[in-house]
C-alpha cells in the first residue's frame, strides 16, 4: 500500500490581507476608524500587521485624527469606515481635510458595486465613489482584491502632493473578500518611485518675487497653517530674521515664529492690512479670514504670494507676484535671489509696529489679570489662569475650538513652536476637539490639551473616552457658559422650551470624565483652575476639566458676529 500524496494547497489570501500589506508597506503606521460590516476583520488583520488601530465611537472624530495626524506629519492620516453612514460620518471629516490642504485616506466598506449600480436595495446600499468625488481630491473604486495595493499607493500619492487634501478609496466587499494564491498577491506589490515630488517654482517669478520684496518701504510677511504643514521651519526664520520683516501668523501658524518675538506683529494685524505695501503670503489664503484681501486692505497693496496651487492666485485680488510651486524650493530660490541685495524697508516701519505691540500687549495683559478672582470665572479669568501655564510647557500640542473659547484662547495664548495648535481652521467648524486631539497625541507621542466650550465638546464629547481607552496624555478643558455663545438666551415668548441657544450651565462634564476612568475636575475658582490645570497634564494621564463660566460670559459668534444676517428690526432703510 502506497500513502497517497499530501495534496499541495498553496498559501491563500484575502483582500483583507492584502489591503493590510498594502497599508504596511506605504508605512501607514496608524488607522483610526470604527469597524463593523464589513471592514471588522480587515481592521483585526491591521491590527496584527502592527499597524495601531486606534477605534473610536464615531467616525467624524476618526476622520478629524487622520486628518490631524496628516497635517502634523506631512504623511496622509488613514480612516476606515464602514458603508452608508459611517462613510457619510467620515466623510465630513474627509472633506474638510480636503478644504483645509490636509492629507488623508479614507478607506470605506462598500457594497457590491454591481449591485449598487443596479439599485437592488442591498445592505447599505449607497453609491459611495461618487458621492465622495466632489469633496475630494481623488476616489479610487476597488473593484477586486487585485486593484488594493495599487489604490493604496495612487491614494498616497495624491493626497501628498501639488496641494494635500483628502482622497477616498471605495473598498467593497467583493474585493475584500477574494480569495488569492500568495504567489499572485506577492506581484501586486510594488514600491511606488518620488511619491512627493515638490516642483520648483519659475526663475522670472522667483526674480518678481525678491524685487517686489526688496524694494518694499513697509513690507510684512503673512505665515498660514501652509506654511507650519510645510516643515520649512528655518528657511521662514532666515527670510525674516536675515532680511528683519516683520511677521503676523493665521491661528494654525501661530508658533511658526514666537508670537512674542521681537519681529512678531500679530497684535498689528489691521495696521499691516491698511499700511503695509508688500505683504509676502506664505502658505495663507486671502479667504474670508483675510477679508479676501480687499476692504480693509491697503488697496495700492502689492502681494507676494507662496503657494502650490494655482488656482488659488488672483482669487479675489491680483497677486502683483505669484510664486507657485513648492514653497521649500521656493524660499530657497527666493533666498538665493535675494543675497547681496539690500532691503529699502524704511526702519521706521519695524519701530512703529514694535511699539504698537507693546501697547497693545500690555493693555492685553490686564484684561487678562483683571478678574483675576472673580467667580463664577469668565473666559479671560480662566485663560488669564491657563496662559502661563501652557506657555510654560511650550512643547504641549493645543487642540480649540468654540466661538468665544476658540477667538479668546488664540488670542491670549503665545505660542512659541511650530505646529502646535490645531483648531476649526478654514471652515470655522465645530466637532473636531476630541479627534483631532486623540490625532495629535497618536501621531506625536506628545501631550495635547484641548480647550473646548461646551457647545462644541457637545459633538465629539463621546470621543474623550477614546483617549481614555488608549491612554494618551490628554488634558480637556471646557468652558461652561452654559450655551452656544452663552447660556443667558430668552427663547421666544410662546415656548416653554429652552431658547435656541441655551445649553445646560450646571452640566458636570467631569463626570463623564470619571465614567470612562479618567482624573475629572469641577472647578470654580481660579485658585482650583490653576491646580487641575498644572496637575492634569503633570499626570500625562487623560484629564477632564469642568470649567464653570458666568452664564453671560461670551458674545454671539465671538468675534465674527457680523457674519450673521442681521433680523428685520436692525435693518435701517
Ligand atoms: P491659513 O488658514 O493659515 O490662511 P490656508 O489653509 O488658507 O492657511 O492656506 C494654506 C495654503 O498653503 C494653501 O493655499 C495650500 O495650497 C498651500 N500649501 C500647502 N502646502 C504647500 C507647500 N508644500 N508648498 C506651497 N504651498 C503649500
Ligand atoms: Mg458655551
Amino acid at each position: 500500500m502506497t500513502t497517497p500524496a499530501t495534496p499541495h494547497y498553496p498559501e491563500q489570501v484575502t483582500g483583507m490581507d492584502i489591503l493590510a500589506r498594502a497599508l504596511k508597506e506605504m508605512g501607514i503606521q496608524n488607522v483610526y476608524g470604527l469597524v463593523g460590516i464589513p471592514i471588522t476583520e480587515a481592521a483585526y488583520i491591521i491590527q496584527g500587521k502592527g499597524i495601531r488601530f486606534v477605534g473610536f465611537r464615531h467616525e467624524q472624530q476618526a476622520g478629524m485624527a487622520a486628518a490631524t495626524e496628516g497635517y502634523l506629519t506631512k504623511k496622509p492620516g488613514v480612516l476606515m469606515t464602514v458603508s452608508s453612514l459611517g462613510f457619510l460620518n467620515g466623510l465630513t471629516a474627509t472633506a474638510n481635510a480636503t478644504v483645509n490642504c490636509y492629507p488623508m485616506i479614507q478607506i470605506s466598506g462598500a457594497s457590491d458595486p454591481t449591485m449598487v449600480d443596479m439599485n437592488v436595495g442591498t445592505y447599505e446600499q449607497l453609491d459611495q465613489y461618487n458621492t465622495a468625488k466632489p469633496l475630494v481630491k481623488a476616489v479610487f473604486r476597488c473593484s477586486k482584491a487585485e486593484d488594493i495595493p495599487s489604490a493604496v499607493a495612487r491614494a498616497y500619492r495624491a493626497a501628498v502632493s501639488g496641494r494635500p487634501g483628502g482622497v477616498y478609496i471605495d473598498m467593497t466587499t467583493p474585493a475584500l473578500g477574494q480569495v488569492m494564491n500568495a504567489s499572485d498577491a506577492d506581484k501586486l506589490f510594488y514600491k511606488p518611485v518620488d511619491l512627493y515630488s515638490p516642483v520648483a517654482p519659475n526663475a522670472e517669478a522667483v526674480s518678481r518675487a525678491v524685487e517686489t520684496l526688496v524694494s518694499a518701504k513697509r513690507p510684512a510677511i503673512l505665515l498660514g497653517k501652509g506654511a507650519a504643514y510645510a516643515q520649512i521651519d528655518d528657511k521662514i526664520k532666515t527670510i525674516i530674521e536675515k532680511y528683519n520683516i516683520p511677521y503676523f501668523p493665521m491661528s494654525m501658524a501661530k508658533g511658526l515664529m514666537p508670537d512674542d518675538g521681537p519681529l512678531s506683529a500679530l497684535s498689528c494685524r489691521s495696521t499691516i492690512m491698511k499700511e503695509a505695501d508688500v505683504v509676502m503670503l506664505i502658505g495663507a489664503r486671502l479667504n474670508w479670514l483675510l477679508s479676501f484681501g480687499k476692504g480693509r486692505w491697503n488697496p495700492d497693496m502689492k502681494f507676494i504670494q507662496l503657494d502650490v496651487a494655482p488656482e488659488e492666485i488672483d482669487v479675489n485680488v491680483p497677486i502683483a507676484a505669484p510664486v507657485v510651486g513648492d514653497m521649500g524650493l521656493a524660499l530657497d530660490a527666493i533666498l538665493a535671489g535675494m543675497e547681496g541685495k539690500t532691503m529699502s524697508a524704511d526702519p521706521s516701519w519695524l519701530q512703529s509696529l514694535q511699539a504698537e505691540t507693546k501697547t497693545k500687549n500690555a493693555k492685553f495683559s490686564e484684561r487678562l489679570v483683571a478678574n483675576k478672582s472673580a467667580t463664577p470665572m469668565d473666559h479671560w479669568t480662566a485663560l488669564g489662569v491657563i496662559k502661563p501655564i501652557m506657555e510654560s510647557n511650550p512643547d504641549i500640542i493645543l487642540v480649540n475650538e468654540g466661538a468665544n473659547t476658540l477667538d479668546d484662547t488664540r488670542d491670549s495664548i503665545n505660542m512659541s513652536l511650530p505646529r502646535h495648535r490645531v483648531d476649526c481652521a478654514t471652515w470655522a467648524i465645530m466637532g473636531m476637539g476630541m479627534g483631532s486631539m486623540v490625532g495629535a497625541a497618536v501621531a506625536t507621542g506628545k501631550k495635547v490639551v484641548a480647550i473646548e466650550g461646551d457647545s462644541a465638546f457637545g459633538f465629539s464629547g463621546m470621543d474623550f473616552s477614546t483617549a481614555c481607552r488608549f491612554g494618551l496624555p490628554c488634558t480637556v478643558v471646557v468652558f461652561n457658559n452654559g450655551g452656544i455663545y452663552n447660556g443667558v438666551g430668552k427663547p421666544m415668548d410662546n415656548t416653554a422650551d429652552p431658547a435656541p441657544t441655551t445649553l445646560n450651565i450646571n452640566a458636570r462634564y467631569d463626570k463623564l470624565g470619571e465614567a470612562f476612568g479618567a482624573k475629572a475636575y469641577y472647578v470654580q475658582t481660579p485658585d482650583e483652575l490653576q491646580k487641575a490645570f498644572t496637575e492634569a497634564i503633570a499626570s500625562g494621564k487623560p484629564c477632564l476639566i469642568n470649567v464653570q463660566l458666568a452664564a453671560d460670559s461670551g458674545k454671539e459668534s465671538g468675534h465674527i458676529g457680523y457674519l450673521n444676517p442681521a433680523p428685520l428690526e436692525q435693518i435701517t432703510v
